[in-house]
């Protein structure tokens, strides 16, 4: 059987000494493991499509449940991102993520845009990175359908006195309420910061600056989160963090 689909290279193993395996974020069909022959030889037609987060055109044939590159041809790339080991760990860390959530055929057609949004701001912009990260984050959980309570408090409804965030219960808790097990601190001015995240279009969800502190309390929500819907720490997030010395 053959499949033709657009896709996103969220990683990249290389297996012997001429072949990789590499796993696609496709249009159609959610993430594909597919094996990628030759792919090490100086004369391989698939390297360039099949490179780290690229975004290719690909032809895919499956036997058996195992799936394997025809052919492939780069839409995008993002070349930038090796030259700069704090940007391509940024980046990694965000492929990773888009991975370990594992999202379905219809998640994927929406997911694909905020990666290559987020691949290119990683590589060129010069915005603070631990924001391009926090938007990344907040905008996954709410395309693949754990959008965060932001409104009310998550126990019980209220509208004031919004003050800590619950990543296990999923959205911000009132003052009264405070007292969860993983409750942490959000000031009201990260509190509207993931509130535009949330409501802004794709374009315009990057769109502003924060300070450091909230920067913080936006990290912690989001990627704690994270790491409750996935049920593990990302390897690469634990590297990310050596990297940008905060470990
Ligand atoms: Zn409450």
């Amino acid at each position: 059987m053959e499949i033709k689909t657009k896709g996103v290279v969220l990683g990249r193993t290389f297996v012997g000494e001429k072949d990789a395996i590499i796993k696609i974020l496709t249009e159609n069909s959610g993430v594909i493991s597919a094996s990628a022959k030759g792919i090490k030889s100086m004369k391989s037609k698939l390297s360039a499509g099949c490179s780290l987060f690229s975004y290719s055109d690909f032809l895919l044939t499956e036997s058996k449940g195992r799936y394997i590159v025809a052919s492939t041809s780069l839409c995008e790339g993002f070349y930038g991102l090796s030259a700069n080991i704090e940007r391509l760990s940024y980046a990694t860390y965000a492929a990773e993520a888009a991975a370990a959530i594992s999202p379905d055929a219809t998640d994927a057609r929406a997911l694909i845009p905020l990666l290559l949004n987020t691949f290119y701001l990683f590589s060129n912009s010069q915005k603070n990175l631990r924001l391009i990260k926090c938007v990344f984050e907040l905008r996954l959980l709410c395309l693949l359908g754990y959008a965060p309570e932001l409104n009310g408090c998550v126990e019980c409804g209220d509208t004031d006195e919004l003050c800590f965030f619950s990543p296990s219960e999923g959205g911000i808790v009132c003052r009264s309420c405070g007292n969860l097990p993983d409750t942490q601190i959000i000031t009201k001015d990260t509190l509207t910061a993931m509130r535009y995240v949330q409501d802004a279009d794709n374009k315009k969800a990057f769109s502003f600056s924060l300070p450091r502190q909230n920067l913080d309390e936006f990290e912690a929500a989001t990627e704690k989160m994270l790491e409750n819907i996935t049920g593990y720490k990302l390897h690469s997030l634990s590297y990310l963090k050596q990297i940008a010395g905060r470990t």
